[in-house]
């Protein structure tokens, strides 16, 4: 069901406080040297991140029932994700976005979509090794990537081995926009505790 102007207003809110609480957590990251990854390709649109948005939490809002009652009641009514799974070693709960129109693969409500949909895959590249959803555009790409690059220059490899080793440590700087990525590598979850940030727009 499309957002109404209060829904609207609500989420607008939401997503600024989004805004700086992931701005101030990455800097923080950054500031300790622990954001090993920035963001390489570009979306296709292909959707699979509304297929099941998933949310990681912290353990208070994992294990207070109050807070998780509270956490779910404002995904439901607000965003309108229904729970529709839990994945207790991650934290993670994974839902049904009512936004999601299976047959066209678009959101109803894209203007004012919360800020975990924004943000993904961003929200994985703190992780040691990010998984993003099979097929997504976007790709993790080392910091360091380009002086790596230069070592396996002068290392005497073989086409494939250079090629392996350039997808499993993330060195692939140079794909075209929106061309394949280090390839399918499960994860069915896109999101976490207050999301991230950032621009992953699924068709509108
Ligand atoms: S972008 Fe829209 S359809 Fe996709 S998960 Fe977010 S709210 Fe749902
Ligand atoms: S960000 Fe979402 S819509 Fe864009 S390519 Fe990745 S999975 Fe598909």
């Amino acid at each position: 069901m499309r957002d109404g102007f209060v829904r609207r207003v609500i989420k607008r809110v939401a997503l600024w406080n989004f805004y700086v609480n992931v701005t101030a957590t990455r800097a923080w990251r950054r500031r300790r040297g622990a954001a090993p990854y920035i963001l390489g390709g570009d979306c296709r649109r292909c959707a699979r991140c509304c297929e099941a948005p998933g949310i990681q939490v912290g353990w208070a809002t994992w294990y207070l029932p109050t807070l998780r009652r509270l956490f779910l009641w404002w995904q439901r009514t607000v965003n309108g994700f229904e729970l529709a799974d839990r994945d207790p070693r991650q934290r993670v709960f994974v839902f049904r976005c009512s936004h999601f129109d299976w047959t066209t693969r678009s959101c109803d409500s894209y203007g004012s979509r919360p800020g975990i949909c924004r943000d993904y895959p961003r929200n994985l590249l703190d992780q040691p090794g990010p998984e993003l959803h099979p097929g997504c555009g976007y790709r993790p790409v080392a910091r360091n990537a380009a002086r790596w690059l230069r070592v396996l220059e002068a290392q005497p490899l073989t086409p494939e081995q250079r090629r392996q080793l350039k997808t499993g440590l993330h060195l692939d700087v140079d794909s075209e926009p929106g061309a394949p990525g280090p390839g399918p590598r499960g994860g069915t979850w896109c999101a976490w505790p207050g999301g991230s940030g950032g621009g992953s727009p699924p068709p509108e």
